[in-house]
């Protein structure tokens, strides 16, 4: 077998596989290297599970996502009790320095109340985001795009801009799938109005 033969199994040499990240691997996002990332981190196997968290932490969207809520709720009330500090984006714990011991025991505490608060909420802690995510059926976003034509905010048609389809009242407040609760917007009035919803969205 010549040096750069791929074995009959498929195993590549780490120089066949640098060849085929550098030349070989087509983008069309940055999820593949991403992947791959992942599994060399763990070693070379992964679990879906473990692949889908090394991409939500290089995931610019989720991060920005998280830092607003951070900032919006939790961060809010944290320091109205004196409990953080922040100057610009630093944030710190008001508390005198900590031994070993209280560190563990103070993030076991923290461990049990998310515990608790998940036994009793369940999935539907995060419930909200999970059903904004879930995609208008295709058959009813054509027939919403072809009923409006345009964007029903500020009027540009499909030439102009990306039109979506859009929930009037959002999924998270229990707004329905039917024709009356869809409208066609841009996707830059469809982004003004989620940040809107989204400052309501129970945290
Ligand atoms: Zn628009």
């Amino acid at each position: 077998m010549g040096r750069n033969a791929i074995a009959a199994n498929g195993t590549r040499s780490a120089d066949q596989l640098a060849e085929w990240i550098e030349r070989g691997m087509r983008m069309s996002h940055v999820y593949q290297p991403g992947v791959l990332r992942a599994l060399l981190d763990a070693g070379g196997v992964a679990t879906v599970r473990q692949i889908a968290q090394s991409l939500l932490a290089a995931d610019e969207a989720q991060l920005r996502w998280y830092e607003q809520r951070a900032k919006t709720m939790p961060l809010k009330v944290l320091r109205k009790y004196g409990i953080v500090t922040m100057e610009g984006d630093l944030v710190r714990l008001n508390v005198k320095a900590l031994s070993f011991e209280d560190r563990a025991r103070l993030r076991a505490l923290c461990e049990h109340r998310i515990g608790e608060f998940l036994e009793q909420r369940g999935l539907a802690t995060w419930d909200a985001r999970l059903i904004e995510t879930e995609p208008v059926p295709e058959r009813l976003r054509y027939q919403i795009l072809k009923r409006d034509r345009r964007c029903v905010l500020c009027g540009v048609g499909p030439k102009e801009a990306r039109l979506e389809v859009d929930h009037i009242v959002p999924r998270s407040k229990g707004g329905s799938n039917e024709l009356t609760n869809l409208q066609t917007l841009c996707d830059g009035c469809n982004r003004g109005k989620s940040n809107l919803d989204d400052t309501s969205l129970v945290s």
